[in-house]
């Protein structure tokens, strides 16, 4: 059996946690990064502090989000309330607005995030895109290629569209199972999302955008016509030139979002 054991913690399986231990992945990601002094950053789930103790060197200051006591209680001891500021609880919940609650610089947001909120903890941060500069994350593999993914693959679906639809998405690198401890099952990437101008994104009702984009994929099987029974006629398909034979996974970005401004301007 795998020694789950690190540094003196028990690594508990129901946050997600695999610590990163290779030094020089440690040093590949801090340098993707590249904290600059005095840049506001928070970090999700700093565990152990394998990226904590870097981060905090380059920047001065780090706030950082954790659900373990027994880590937080870790990073209380080692570090200064100058140098750190432990927000206790959970991500999902975080309002990462309040980070920036004094008007200043837009918020950096870097974590190897805990795979097994990672979908979830996506669209909750996917909503402080107006108050963020960039957010680079750790994820297993399969969710990183969902999130890049091009329309017609296998992979695009929901996660894809929403996220392509507010941030530039850009995949860094591969990181193997062996970099952590104990090790994950899984292949792991490193991705940057960096949000798009506001005035480039274009959807009126970004709420409906949303429940157009999660219609067309609830039943991957069904073509746009099925799907988006609730939303648009063929009348509607012929006015925009979208096949309604189509499924879901070949319409790119920008016809989710022509079918979602149609949609509003018809009332
Ligand atoms: N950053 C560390 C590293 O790279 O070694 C730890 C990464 S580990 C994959 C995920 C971390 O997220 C753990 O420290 C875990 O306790 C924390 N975590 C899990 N669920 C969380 C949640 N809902 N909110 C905040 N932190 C969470």
């Amino acid at each position: 059996m795998q020694d789950r054991e690190t540094d003196g913690h028990r690594a508990r399986k129901r946050f997600g946690q695999n610590f990163l231990s290779d030094p020089n992945i440690i040093r590949r990601i801090i340098d993707a990064i590249r904290p600059q002094a005095g840049e506001a950053m928070v970090e999700i789930g700093p565990g152990l502090g394998a990226m904590t103790a870097p981060l905090i060197e380059r920047l001065g200051h780090l706030h950082v989000v954790e659900i373990d006591r027994d880590l937080i209680a870790r990073l209380h001891e080692r570090y200064t309330p100058a140098q750190l500021t432990v927000h206790e609880g959970d991500a999902l919940k975080f309002d990462f607005s309040s980070l920036c609650a004094d008007g200043g610089q837009p918020l950096r947001v870097v974590g190897n995030l805990p795979y097994n909120i990672s979908t979830p903890i996506l669209f909750h941060l996917a909503g402080f895109a107006d108050q963020v500069k960039d957010m680079t994350f750790m994820l297993q593999k399969e969710v990183v290629m969902r999130m890049v993914a091009e329309p017609g693959t296998e992979e695009y679906g929901r996660l894809s569209v929403m996220l392509q639809y507010r941030f530039r998405m850009g995949r860094m690198f591969d990181v193997p199972p062996g970099a952590f401890r104990p090790a994950p099952k899984v292949m792991s990437s490193i991705v940057r999302m960096a949000p798009l101008p506001r005035e480039q994104l274009g959807a009126q009702d970004e709420a409906l955008l949303g429940q157009i984009v999660t219609a067309a994929f609830g039943q991957r099987r069904k073509t746009l016509k099925n799907t988006l029974r609730e939303f648009m006629n063929d009348a509607d398909f012929d006015a925009l030139g979208i096949d309604a034979g189509l499924r879901g996974e070949k319409l790119s970005v920008a016809q989710f979002v022509a079918i979602a401004n149609h949609c509003s301007a018809r009332g």
